[in-house]
C-alpha cells in the first residue's frame, strides 16, 4: 500500500500544545497518534505519510533537503 513519494523529507517539528502550552518534539511522519505528555491532547495524527499536526508548529529541524 505504501508507495514511495519523492520530495517528501522527514524531520522533526517543535510543536506547542494548544491545550496547555507544553512544547514537544514530534517526528513529522509519526506512525502513531502523538499526544501531549502533559494534558493528553492530540498533537499529531498519523496518515501513512506525513502526520497531521494539530498543535502549533514552532520550528522544524533535521530535514534533509
Ligand atoms: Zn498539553
Amino acid at each position: 500500500m505504501d508507495k514511495p513519494i519523492r520530495n517528501n523529507p522527514s524531520g522533526f517539528l517543535r510543536v506547542k500544545c494548544k491545550g496547555c502550552r507544553n512544547e514537544q518534539i514530534i517526528f513529522n511522519k509519526a506512525s502513531t497518534l502523538v499526544k501531549c505528555l502533559v494534558c493528553d491532547m492530540i498533537l499529531a495524527e498519523p496518515t501513512g505519510g506525513k502526520a497531521i499536526i494539530k498543535g502549533v508548529v514552532l520550528g522544524t529541524f533535521g530535514f534533509n533537503r
